[in-house]
Parts: C-alpha cells; structure tokens; sequence
C-alpha cells in the first residue's frame, strides 16, 4: 500500500528516525577501553527515568517479560509469597510468570476495567500478620484494558498496613509516557521494556531495584533461591560498574536507547507526560463523546493516557474492526486479549506521536467501524477529537515551549 503504515498499537511503537538512524551502526568491539563511554551515560540517564537516586539499572537483552523474570528471581526464594492483584491480562501474566518459578501467588480478583485497590492491598496486608507476603506485585499500566492504578496510593497502603512487603511494578506501558517515581512512591523493583514509551524496537529488559530489593535479593540466597542463570543481577553488576556487559551486548539496542533518552530529556519528560495526557483526552473524546461508545476503564480515574480499550457495541466484534483496519487502512490497532477478546479494540497512543497521528487512528478506527456496521455518527469520532485538540492545544503548546 502506498503511504505511510499507522502503528496504533500499545507497543511496538513509532520509532522515531532520530533514534533508527542512531542504531544503524556497524558493529564494534563491546570490549574496548571507549565502550564505557557508550554505556556510563545510559545507565545514568536511565536512573533519570526511574525517578531514582538510590536504584540501580540494569539492562537486558531481553523483553517486559525478561524483566518481570528478572526482578523476582534475583530478590525472592521458592514458596515465597507474594500478593498480585489481576485485571487484565499483564497482570495476568506476571502472576503465571510467579507461579512458574514456584512463587506462592496470592491472587487478588479486581474486575477487568479498573485496577489495583490501595484498600484490598491494605486489608490484605493488614491481615497477614506473619509478614510472609514479601511482595506486592503491582501493573502500573494494564495495557489490555487501558487501566492506570495510583502506585503512589499503593505504597501508602502498604505503609498504612505496617507491611515489610517490597513493591514491584510493571511500567512497561508507562514509563517514559506516564509519570513515574521510583524513590518518591518507594518502589522496589520497576520494570520496562525499550518498544513502548522509549520508542525503540524490542529487544532491551529494562529493570530498577531499589537497595532493599538488592539487599532482599541477598538474604533470599539463606533461603532456597529462585534460579538466577542468564537474569543474574550478580553478574551484570560485576560488569556494569566498569561500564561493560558479561555477555554480548545489542548495540544498535545501546544506541538506540541512548538517542531515545535524549529526545524524551530535551523535550522534557514533564512534557512528555502532558503531551499523552494531552493526546489521549482528544482520542477519549472521539471514543465517549463522538462515538459515544464506552472505554474498557471504568471510571476517569482509571483512564490510561498511552491506551484506551474501546468496547464495541454487544453483538459486534472488536476483531473485525481491527481486521479491516489492517486490511483497508493500513491502520494496525491493538486486539482485545483474554476476557475481554473480540468485546473491544485498543487505541495506543504512546511515544512518538501529535495530534494529526492520533486524528488518523481515529479516523481509521471509525471507517473500518461503519464499514463492519457499527454504527457510529460518520465523523462524530474525528470532530470531537479536533474540537478538544483545538480548545486544549494552545495551552499545551505553550507548556512544552517552556
Ligand atoms: C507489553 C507489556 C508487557 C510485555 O512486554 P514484552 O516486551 O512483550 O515482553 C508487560 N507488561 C505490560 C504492562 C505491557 O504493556
């Protein structure tokens, strides 16, 4: 098809040409005496990310997936307990990830749609007055349901409980898009991957552990540990410290990451949380005041500013939206996954996009919906999308030209 493709899933994301020209590199030797160079400023800027002073980094090559591995076999033993609230499908999979190293999950059932409780996480913790629960494992960005919970509400809870628990956090839908304090909520363990808010390809698992989870991860060893092999913290931080990587490092990833940094710091990364709000409230605004059709989220508080997850009406099927998304529009939108597959289809609008891009993908969401015979008022998505962007934009512009 001619034109450009419209990436509008929730990850992958558009990588921008600042940062695919950075990586087309040849190779070099990612053990000579300049390669710290490379690598020293990255984990720095890194921290930056996090939010974090006292947190270390570290990066593997690896996905989301490799994190969330990663983060609870280096600071966790077999038949530890941990406590996981589920909501969608990540949460989903973070807890099946738990259980397959042998982790004792104890499940809390949220409805699909909103997402982790301050109140259940309290009472829970409350109630657990052995303190055998050693970490609440919590998904800041259900990217299945477009869900944001309040992490920093969380760690309150965990505090009002008087609870030792370590606070792990999936902000692989979040970070780099959403705000996202590491030392300030007392986050223990975050996780990203390098093809959401970053922008790049996948390829880097991307973790922070905070000095109690490192130290967690030292008195595990007491215990029975978790295997730690190709995820050991151990061996990267040996290397790290120089600047290295105990294995072969990806360095179009290292490239790629360190441009990719450098354009979310020189836009300014409260800038770059205002601009998805920003973008997200024009595509929420074709979803409930234009196509008046409902969001997966609940409640505004719940609403994600990188995905919203649009229900179709009953008896229609968000696949086929999508399907002919792809086929006719050359659009790519994001499926339903799990409970929720076939009811909706998903909007990402995360990393590098504007206003025009978010109006395409909702321009071609709403073609393809007519064309499957939903029927939304023809151009009530795209209007409603303008009249915000147009009403909001001036004082959006002038906070990133500050
Ligand atoms: C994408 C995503 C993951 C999985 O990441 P992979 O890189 O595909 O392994 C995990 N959690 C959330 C919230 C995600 O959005």
């Amino acid at each position: 098809m001619a034109g450009r493709h419209f990436l509008h899933v929730p990850g992958p994301t558009n990588i921008p040409d600042r940062v695919l020209a950075a990586m087309h590199r040849p190779s070099e030797d990612h053990r000579s005496p300049i390669f710290p160079e490379l690598t020293k400023p990255i984990f720095a800027a890194a921290k930056k990310l996090f939010k974090t002073e006292a947190g270390q980094v570290f990066l593997f090559p690896a996905t989301g997936t490799g994190s969330w591995e990663a983060v609870l076999t280096n600071t966790l033993a077999a038949g530890d307990r941990v406590l996981a609230p589920r909501y969608g499908q990540f949460s989903h999979l973070w807890i099946e990830l738990a259980r397959k190293h042998g982790l004792d999950v104890v499940v809390q059932e949220e409805p699909w749609g909103t997402g982790a409780s301050p109140e259940h996480i309290h009472d829970a913790l409350r109630a657990d007055t052995g303190h055998a629960i050693r970490a609440v494992l919590v998904v800041h960005n259900e990217t299945a349901t477009g869900v944001t919970s309040d992490v920093a509400a969380v760690r309150r809870a965990i505090d009002a409980a008087g609870h030792p628990a370590l606070l792990f956090v999936d902000g692989v839908s979040a970070i780099g898009s959403i705000d996202f304090r590491m030392d300030e909520w007392g986050v223990d363990g975050a996780i990203t991957g390098s093809q959401k808010g970053l922008m790049m390809p996948a390829g880097l698992g991307i973790c922070c552990l905070s000095p109690k989870a490192l130290e967690a991860g030292q008195a595990a060893k007491s215990r029975n540990p978790l295997r730690r092999a190709f995820f050991d913290i151990e061996d990267m931080q040996r290397s790290n410290k120089d600047g290295y990587f105990p294995y072969t490092p990806s360095l179009p990833m290292l490239y790629g990451m360190r441009e990719a940094l450098a354009i979310l710091f020189e836009e300014g990364l409260e800038n770059v949380f205002a601009r998805h709000r920003y973008l997200a409230g024009g595509v929420r605004a074709a979803v409930l005041e234009g196509w008046k059709l409902p969001l997966c989220a609940k409640e505004p508080k719940w609403y994600s500013d990188t995905v919203s997850a649009v229900m179709v009406p009953a008896g229609t099927n968000g696949a086929a939206v999508i399907s002919r998304a792809f086929s006719r529009y050359n659009l790519s939108l994001g499926s339903g996954l799990g409970e929720v597959a076939g009811k909706l289809f998903r909007i990402g609008h995360l990393g590098d996009l504007n206003e025009l891009m978010c109006l395409a993908a909702v321009a071609g969401a709403e073609m393809a919906m007519l064309d499957v015979g939903i029927r939304v008022e023809p151009g009530s998505g795209v209007r409603a999308a303008e009249s915000f962007y147009r009403a909001q934009g001036e004082a959006a512009a002038k906070l990133v030209a500050e």
